[in-house]
């Protein structure tokens, strides 16, 4: 009997939150732990950060290149965040979707929705909570990545951001890490579970039931 499990629809998952409520440490360790999910590699205008490495945190670029992509239609979603420009590329997003594989965003909210918006059904959306602003603060301070300016910008922010948590699908507070990883993991797996993912269900089940017992 043929086990193919193929074609499925594949899962974007989208995870959100206000910066240093620790999205971007959950989303690796996923990645890490699940070959066949993709991160979508994001172009953004902000400068590069001690640490970070070009093209695999993010393909940074000038304003000049990011309009040149706006122009070309080349996102599948884009946004001004904290001053900057971030948008996820169009053409890998297509390229995992075509070949029923899962891909992860680690965008804002207003990614998230447009997203949601293009494509309703495969789009997942997960938004991570801090526990409280003043952890949040301690996080970013830690992180110790961005300027003092830079991380008071983003505090203020994180209020507005926190507003759409109710257009998300999933909501959880990251308090414990590894508590907060299982959660976004479950969310991951029950997703790609869903029935009507899972096209090569019908053929499979012929399959069991022609088999002779
Ligand atoms: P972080 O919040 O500390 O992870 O800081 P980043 O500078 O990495 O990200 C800044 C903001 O831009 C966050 O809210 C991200 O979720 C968002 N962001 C990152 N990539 C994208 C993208 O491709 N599209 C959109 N719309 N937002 C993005
Ligand atoms: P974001 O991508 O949302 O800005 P990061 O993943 O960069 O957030 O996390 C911000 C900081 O908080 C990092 O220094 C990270 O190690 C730390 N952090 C993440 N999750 C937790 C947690 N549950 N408890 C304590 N610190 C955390
Ligand atoms: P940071 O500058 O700290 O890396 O990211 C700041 C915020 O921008 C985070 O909330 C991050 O998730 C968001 N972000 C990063 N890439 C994208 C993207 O491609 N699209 C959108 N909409 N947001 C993004």
């Amino acid at each position: 009997m043929s086990n193919d499990r193929t074609p499925r629809r594949g899962v974007l998952l989208i995870v959100a939150s206000p910066s240093g409520a620790g999205k971007t440490s959950l989303c690796r360790r996923l990645m890490a732990d699940h070959g066949g999910l993709e991160l979508s590699v994001s172009m953004t205008t902000r400068g590069i950060r001690p640490g970070e490495v070009a093209d695999r945190d993010y393909h940074f670029v000038s304003p000049e290149e990011f309009q040149r992509g706006i122009d070309e239609d080349a996102f599948l979603e884009w946004a001004d965040v904290h001053g900057n420009r971030y948008g996820s590329p169009r053409a890998p997003v297509d390229k995992a979707l075509s070949e029923g594989r899962d891909v992860l965003f680690d965008i804002d909210w207003q990614g998230a929705r447009q997203i949601a918006d293009k494509c309703p059904g495969d789009a997942v959306r997960v938004f991570i909570l801090p526990p409280s602003l003043e952890e949040l603060r301690r996080r970013l301070v830690t992180r110790s990545q961005d300027a003092d300016d830079v991380i008071e910008r983003r505090i203020q922010n994180a209020k507005g951001e926190i507003e759409h948590c109710g257009e998300f699908d999933y909501v959880f507070v990251n308090d414990d890490f590894d508590r907060s990883y299982s959660e976004l993991a479950h969310i991951y797996h029950a997703e790609r579970s869903r029935r009507f993912r899972n096209t090569w269900v019908d053929t499979y089940r012929m399959g069991l039931l022609s088999e002779a017992v």
